[in-house]
């Protein structure tokens, strides 16, 4: 029988999510280096899905596992898990690839427990190694070095990957073949009261979305100040752009989670990137090296960031960031 690699397809709003297509392009590529036939599979859970599943053979997915029911039309752990556990221990899968969203997140542990195997989350990248075993790289250390994590003793090989960090390539066709799966086994779990979701509320996009932005301005650490963030805002805006930040940048509270870039926060591919006060580890580097053009502010010259960019400004932000805002402005005037 042929090896397989599965795709968990995550739904938003009951389509498909764009990092389901990002996936299953990566995990057709992977199928091509394994050989011996190796087939790319996806795994669909929700209300109403039939016609989505199309989408998934589309983009190069042999079969679909289908568990369709009005009762999970919304998100829960506690009968998600289950349902793809056991589908996963009854066709044996290889690897098995999950979005590292907000559900992904949550979901892909929960059935790499029920199937006692491991997962690496957040991924950066998903190779082979020499073996034709999973290799996922996760930035370790406080993303002073990439980790290799393998699973080489249990199946499936679990890992997570951020939308924007592959690319949705062209789709391979493949005809729809769906599987619907027997859901008489779960409707204890239906019944079952307990965790339950009653509704979906999503906050508003403040201004331009960051992965739409073609220009995008990043404040890290070395911004120093909430006063400095205020003109950093101003200057994006100015600009027609969106803002990013660092980790630190969040943690110091000059602005919020949702314009994050790396690992934990959201990969992004802007036409420029300007980073001011950006160390460059590769927590961060991970969610913008596919940027266009990358201009980094940094007062000190060996700053790692400098060895991932185009055009180096060395020197304060103090000075640079109050000084940039002045002179857009008196060019557009
Ligand atoms: C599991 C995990 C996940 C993480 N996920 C993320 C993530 O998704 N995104 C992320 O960004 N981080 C993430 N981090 C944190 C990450 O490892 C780094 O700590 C972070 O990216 C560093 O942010 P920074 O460059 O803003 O700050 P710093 O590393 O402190 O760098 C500040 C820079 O500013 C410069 N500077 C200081 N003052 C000035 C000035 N006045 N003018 C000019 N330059 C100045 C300094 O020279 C320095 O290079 C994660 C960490 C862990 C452990």
């Amino acid at each position: 029988m042929s090896k397989k690699i599965w795709v968990h397809a995550e739904v938003a709003d009951g389509k498909i999510a764009n990092v389901t297509y990002e996936l299953l392009s990566k995990a057709y590529d992977l199928a091509g280096e394994m050989g011996d036939g190796t087939e790319v599979e996806a795994t669909l859970v929700g209300s109403g899905l039939e016609e989505e599943a199309g989408h998934l053979a589309r983009f190069g997915a042999k079969k679909i596992y289908l568990a369709d029911d009005s009762k999970l039309k919304l998100y829960s752990p506690v009968i998600y898990a289950p349902i793809l556990a056991d589908l996963a221990a009854a066709n044996s899968p290889e690897i098995y690839i999950f979005g590292a969203t907000a559900t992904g997140s949550a979901l892909g542990p929960a059935v790499a427990a029920r199937l006692k195997t491991g997962m690496a989350a957040h991924c950066v990248n998903l190779l082979l190694d020499e073996r034709k075993q999973l290799k996922a790289l996760v930035p370790s250390f406080g993303g002073k070095v990439i980790g290799e994590i393998l699973c080489p003793s249990k199946l499936p090989q679990m890992a997570s990957v951020k939308p924007g960090i592959f690319v949705k390539k062209d789709p391979v066709p493949m005809p729809k073949r769906v599987e619907k799966v027997d859901l008489g086994v779960y409707e204890k779990l239906f019944d079952a009261k307990g965790l339950e979701a009653v509704g979906v509320v999503r906050r508003p996009p403040e201004g331009l979305p960051l992965n739409e932005a073609q220009v995008v301005l990043c404040g890290g650490y070395g911004i120093g100040s909430q006063e400095n963030w205020n003109t950093l805002e101003k200057l994006a805006h100015l600009l027609g752009g969106a803002t990013a930040s660092t980790r630190p940048a969040v943690d110091e509270g000059w602005t919020g989670e949702h314009n994050m870039v790396g690992t934990s926060g959201q990969s992004i591919r802007p036409k420029v990137y300007i980073g001011f006060g950006i160390s460059g580890a590769t927590h961060h580097i991970c969610g913008m090296n596919e940027s266009g053009v990358v201009i980094s502010v940094n007062r000190d010259e060996e700053s790692p960031i400098f060895q991932v960019s185009d055009f180096l400004v060395q020197g304060d932000v103090n000075v640079i960031l109050p000084a940039l805002l002045e002179a857009v402005k008196s060019e557009m005037e």
